[in-house]
């Protein structure tokens, strides 16, 4: 692709590094954004940066929050004895839509993906074996999409919590194998919750 301007190559050479997103989408969109109203695209600019500059984790759930403990783990009117495990913030954002769950969440921030180099010790897992092993849960519901992946890594958290006075319990599969929880309509989801099943009655003995 030829540029006419350094400027506009280089716009275009970062919006292509988004998923999705070619060299042609890059430059329609680049364009788009030159076109419209300057303060739009700063405005942009700016909620970018600042989404970058100053978003934090939060330190018990691993949620993205904008304070150190986000809204759901300070909120005292939830049931702290029941965690519900997730891969990633999209899963939090899908089951508080369906308004079924008043626990709290722990999100791992991915699963065991031997093939993408992913192990154990690059998720947030240790900091949920430590809650179980504290005596602070009761139940933990996995809730990670019904894959290989997700499978192997509920069994991984299985085992190390295994020992401990903990129910474990998995989220009732009206959605099938591979799809991603966030897809997944708000009444089956949130039914899905509500028809958890005990974990060990998944495993294939
Ligand atoms: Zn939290």
């Amino acid at each position: 692709m030829e540029f006419s301007s350094k400027l506009l190559e280089r716009a275009v050479n970062e919006m292509s590094q988004l998923p999705g997103i070619g060299k042609r989408t890059a430059l329609r969109l680049v364009l788009h954004l030159l076109r419209q109203p300057k303060e739009q695209t700063l405005a942009l600019s700016e909620a970018l940066q600042a989404m970058r500059n100053d978003i934090k984790f939060c330190k018990s759930c691993y949620n993205i929050s904008d304070s150190d403990v986000c809204d759901i783990c300070s909120n005292k009117s939830r049931n702290e004895q029941l965690i519900c495990v997730v891969e990633d913030v999209r899963d939090v954002m899908a089951i508080e839509n369906t308004s079924s769950f008043r626990g709290l969440y722990h999100v791992l921030g991915g699963k065991i993906s031997p093939m993408d180099g992913i192990g154990p010790h690059d998720l947030n897992i240790e900091p949920l074996v430590e809650k179980v092993k504290n005596g602070q849960v009761k139940e933990l519901i996995f809730a990670l999409s019904s894959t290989m992946e997700g499978d192997t890594t509920n069994f991984y958290i299985y085992k190390k919590i295994q020992d401990y006075n903990v129910t474990t319990s998995t989220i009732a599969r009206g959605i099938s194998v591979g799809d991603e929880l966030e897809y997944a309509d708000e009444i089956t989801l949130g039914r899905s919750i509500i028809n958890r099943v005990p974990f060990e009655a998944t495993l294939k003995l």
